[in-house]
């Protein structure tokens, strides 16, 4: 579903992503892991077109990432993303939070935008809430109205950079909760997180990547029992 082939990325001198070779099909579930500043955030970023890369080639369906315009409005679609800060519109309800992309990207009618955006909610759990402004959630909730948001666009696949990493500890299991049963539902996933209990339960892959390079790409198991480079082992004997 998601290929990446030779990308190159630099900011000024930094080589921050480094011949960059990641293939993710329908409805695997990679998690990214490595040290801070190793280019995990830029990986995504690229992955979203947020980030323009100097050279390589990303394709979604087979298709390179579109440069600009509607077609790249419909990609940031297509590919949803959940960051570690929840940016939700601070004057908007919850419900128009799920609701605007949809009537704005995907030209959903209003009703047919709320009616799907209350089913949303209700998956993450917050059905009740959906006439709250962000500001009057917990760090949890406003993590999962960001996951409902994404969702309400029917991505292809969702990107998530640290989801948890602003939260406290006892909100972290809800929102990986909502994580794990879309990874069960069978949504391609791709994800940034320091959890790996999560990363050992839902993931298909494990990539670690430091200094702007994936130096490991294999099974959780492996990865956890076995770790094949010096750098893996370093980082896991640091945060395990
Ligand atoms: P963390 O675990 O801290 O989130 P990361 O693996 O996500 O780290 P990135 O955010 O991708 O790392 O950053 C990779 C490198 O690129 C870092 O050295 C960072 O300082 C640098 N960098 C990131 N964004 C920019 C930018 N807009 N301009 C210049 N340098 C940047
Ligand atoms: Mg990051």
């Amino acid at each position: 579903l998601i290929e990446l082939r030779d990308v190159n990325k630099y900011f000024g001198d930094l080589h921050v992503l480094q011949d960059i070779q990641l293939t993710v099909g329908k409805g695997e579930v990679v998690v990214v892991i490595g040290p801070s500043g190793s280019g995990k955030s830029t990986l995504c970023r690229a992955i979203n077109r947020l980030e323009p890369i100097h050279s390589g080639t990303i394709l979604l369906d087979g298709r390179p990432l579109p440069e600009e315009g509607k077609a790249l409005a419909a990609l940031r679609a297509d590919v949803g993303m959940v960051f570690q800060s929840f940016n939700l519109f601070a004057h908007r309800t919850v419900l128009q939070n799920v609701s605007l992309g949809q009537v704005k990207v995907r030209k959903r009618k209003k009703e047919d935008a709320d009616k799907r955006s209350r089913q949303l909610l209700d998956r993450v759990g917050l059905a009740d809430q959906a006439d709250k402004y962000p500001a009057q959630l917990s760090g949890g909730q406003q993590q999962r109205v960001a996951i409902a948001r994404a969702l309400a666009m029917e991505p292809k696949v969702m990107l998530f950079d640290e989801p948890t990493s602003a939260l406290d500890p006892e909100m972290i299991n809800e929102v990986l909760e909502v994580m794990r049963q879309l990874a069960s539902e069978g949504m391609t996933m791709v994800v940034v997180t320091h959890e790996m209990g999560f990363a050992r339960s839902a993931a298909n892959r494990v990539v670690f990547m430091s200094d702007g390079r994936i130096v490991e790409d294999r099974s959780p198991d492996e990865f956890f029992t076995n770790p094949a480079s010096d750098r893996a082992r370093d980082f896991l004997s640091k945060i395990l």
